[in-house]
């Protein structure tokens, strides 16, 4: 579910809208351009149909806003779920459990210091949410095995709150003005919460490159844009800008399309994979490990672009135990790349999994990934060409497949 976000421009204050996973605002009417940042989760906002006398008194009722791909590892295998979901977080009669729909069918706001009123504080954890999601899923049937390991990768966790106003007799919510239910029943719950809190602004970077002052470059939902002038890259982070190190397998004349992956580097000693050999020893794979290879780190290759579930392990399979092949070259500005939208931070969750699907001889692995840790962990951008070749896009040194009408094309390529 892809909801829309009404965001004020800095600049001119115009309203601008944009998708929940943008990260980058271009202003239609000033020009001016910005990402957005936050120290906390963002925070959205219904729209209310008060006039401004009464919003001072509303209430907002906090909901958890979950979209993750969950990974569950038992002895029978690999699980997968995609999550989608808008649960009420603070527990109280009359409340909706959850907003189902209503976010994609109305414009919604961001909190700004401008809006008045008092903010329920959540009582549910958003891990509970998820457990949630869990038990009502397939998944569960598998709740009888021990579990193995378990990830959420490509989390965006937000919150998204509902305007309520208590009128002489009842609770209303003040996006339909329907009353919900008689304060009388709710006497016991305190309607009460801190205001707007200046720690849940947004803020707004400019696009500039930090080293040269160059205009960066990336679409809108790219989390990693780039410098055609000093040919760097930069992590949008909690932090601000931050710089990456960067890679590209060089194209040729029939390349239309880079796209990113997070390639991390690491030892798992509890597995005995310190080498690229050692991976291939204890994932039973069938290939002889050449004598360099012992030499070469263990490399773990996840695509930093969302994919659903079954194509992300597939993907992250095929380019770790591929990736030998490749003669990467330092990062430089090149047509066509595809926009980072999944951070490094997830693409650590995944390591796990991705060593769980790599391996032929699940015996060898499987029973060790509670007690696996990753060290001396590296991680780089490195961007891979694939070839058009009619339904699907092929990156030839590595193998990877992917069907085209799996990324989303809603771009120019
Ligand atoms: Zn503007
Ligand atoms: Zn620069």
């Amino acid at each position: 579910m892809d909801i829309k976000v009404e965001q004020g421009c800095p600049q001119c204050g115009a309203p601008v809208i944009l998708s929940e996973d943008d990260r980058l605002l271009t202003c239609p009417y000033c020009g001016v351009k910005n990402f957005l940042q936050s120290s906390s989760v963002f925070r959205y906002v219904l729209p209310d149909k008060l006039d401004e006398t009464e919003k001072r008194h509303l209430v907002y009722a906090p909901y958890i806003r979950l979209k993750s791909n969950l990974f569950h590892i038992t002895e029978k295998g690999i699980a997968y779920k995609v999550i989608d979901t808008t649960q009420l977080g603070f527990i109280m009669p009359g409340l909706p459990p959850s907003l189902g729909m209503r976010p994609q069918a109305m414009k919604i706001g961001r909190l700004t210091p401008k809006t008045e009123g008092r903010f329920l504080r959540l009582s549910v954890k958003a891990k509970v949410i998820l457990e949630k999601a869990v038990q009502l899923s397939r998944l569960s049937n598998d709740l009888g095995r021990e579990l193995l390991h378990q990830a959420y990768i490509g989390d965006t966790l937000s919150l998204m709150y509902l305007p309520l106003l208590a009128g002489e007799t009842h609770l209303f919510d003040a996006v339909t003005d329907t009353p919900l239910i008689s304060l009388n029943k709710i006497r016991e719950y305190s309607l009460q919460g801190p205001g707007f809190n200046p720690r849940w602004q947004v803020q707004f970077l400019p696009t500039l490159c930090p080293r040269c002052g160059w205009d960066l470059e990336g679409e809108k939902d790219c989390l990693v844009p780039t410098c055609r002038n000093c040919e760097t890259a930069w992590e949008i982070t909690d932090q601000g800008l931050q710089r990456l190190d960067w890679f590209v397998q060089p194209g040729d004349r029939e390349t239309p399309l880079h796209l990113p992956f997070w390639r991390i580097s690491g030892e798992i000693p509890s597995l005995e994979i310190h080498s690229f050999a050692d991976f291939i020893r204890r994932a039973n794979l069938p290939m002889i490990p050449r004598p360099k290879w012992h030499e070469q780190e263990m490399q773990f290759w996840i695509p930093a672009f969302k994919l659903r579930p079954k194509i992300f392990l597939q993907t992250a399979r095929q380019a770790t135990i591929g990736h030998h092949r490749l003669h990467l070259e330092q990062g430089r500005n090149t047509p066509n790349l595809f926009p980072v939208n999944l951070p490094k931070t997830e693409a650590r969750q995944a390591i796990k999994v991705v060593l769980a699907a790599c391996a032929t001889s699940p015996r060898n692995i499987f029973p060790y990934l509670p007690n696996a840790r990753i060290k001396n962990v590296h991680a780089s951008l490195a961007y891979l060409p694939f070839r058009d070749k009619g339904h699907d896009w092929v990156q030839p040194q590595t193998g990877v497949v992917i069907a085209k009408n799996i990324l989303r094309f809603g771009r120019t390529l």
